[in-house]
């Protein structure tokens, strides 16, 4: 293999590998997106769910609150009916005062029946707008999901398919250069091979020695750039390079 065909199917592969640098970043946000859905909607239940506790607990206290005025207006009846029989009268006023105080306390156990009363409607109003909410952003983001769910699933069949292309890619790529290629990439973010124009390189921006710079042009060798450490090429000297082997080019 000349310098040439090696940076050629250096090229080759760096193309493919940056398809799948980008799919991968791309792919790393579905599930941030996922996370995200989930606690939203985590979050709007959990709101929901404390104004339907707080509605279940006033429709507890109302019906205990009901139930405690039933008992003590019978009790009142049973009362009133026995002061008929009573003859003393000092048991008469002693039971008359029992009736007057129960009855004092009856109004107290009825106004706390209409203020859970108010206190339900508000709960009913406001877990029913929160419902709404829930619904609708459950609804939106459920397609959402759908959506990301599926676009996953494709990422990773072009994730795979690319994979398949990588490995014959890497095939035509001399082992000394595919390790130097690799230990840059990791370094820089994923990009291991860089052209060069106008006496700089591209990937780091700064400027090639002008006897590095000549030998790049000519591509009479492999060459890094100094500052970065990326494999350059001149991307004209590439242009008619073939990576077949002499006598099966078409
Ligand atoms: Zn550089």
């Amino acid at each position: 293999m000349t310098p040439l065909q090696t940076l050629k199917a250096l090229v080759e592969l760096q193309k493919i590998d940056r398809k799948i640098f980008d799919l991968e970043k791309d792919r790393e946000q579905v599930p941030k997106r996922l996370t995200e859905i989930n606690e939203l909607l985590a979050g709007k239940k959990a709101e929901l769910s404390v104004d339907l506790n707080q509605l279940a607990e006033a429709e507890m206290g109302r019906r205990l609150a009901e139930s405690d005025l039933k008992a003590e207006k019978e009790k009142i009846k049973k009362w009133e009916s026995r002061l008929n029989d009573i003859r003393s009268n000092r048991d008469y006023q002693a039971l008359s005062r029992e009736v007057e105080g129960a009855r004092k306390a009856n109004l107290g156990i009825e106004d706390e029946i209409l203020r859970k009363m108010q206190e339900i409607e508000e709960l009913k109003a406001s877990s029913g707008l929160k419902k709404e909410d829930y619904d609708q952003h459950e609804a939106e983001l459920s397609s959402e999901r759908n959506e990301l769910e599926q676009k996953l699933a494709t990422m990773n069949a072009s994730i795979d398919a690319e994979g398949a292309g990588r490995e014959q890619a890497m095939q035509k790529v001399d082992p000394r250069w595919y390790q130097q290629y690799q230990a840059v990439r990791k370094r820089r973010m994923g990009i291991a091979v860089i052209p060069v124009l106008d006496e700089h390189c591209q990937g780091c921006h700064m400027g090639i020695p002008p006897q590095l710079y000549n030998i790049v042009l000519r591509g009479e060798g492999i060459e890094i750039c100094p500052h970065c450490s990326r494999i350059v090429y001149f991307e004209q000297a590439l242009a008619d390079v073939s990576l077949e082997p002499e006598g099966t080019a078409p």
